[in-house]
């Protein structure tokens, strides 16, 4: 699955707890998705739930997938 954090994320914290596949984990500057994790939800919400929670729209679907 490809889902990513982009530069603006402000580590508010706010994805993290949601995850149910503890995918989301503090990267060099801020947050990251771990794509082997990550299962885009599936089984748990009907869409990603980080991306519903984000508050500056900082999630992303990579391009292609
Ligand atoms: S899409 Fe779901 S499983 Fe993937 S990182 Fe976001 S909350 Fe976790
Ligand atoms: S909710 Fe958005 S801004 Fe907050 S830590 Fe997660 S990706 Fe970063």
């Amino acid at each position: 699955m490809a889902l990513a954090i982009d530069d603006s994320c402000i580590n508010c914290d706010m994805c993290v707890p949601e995850c149910p596949n503890e995918a989301i984990a503090m990267g060099r500057k801020h947050y990251q998705i771990d794509t082997d994790l990550c299962t885009e939800c599936e089984g748990f919400y009907d869409s990603p739930t980080c991306i519903a929670v984000c508050p500056l729209d900082s999630i992303h679907r990579l391009k292609g997938t």
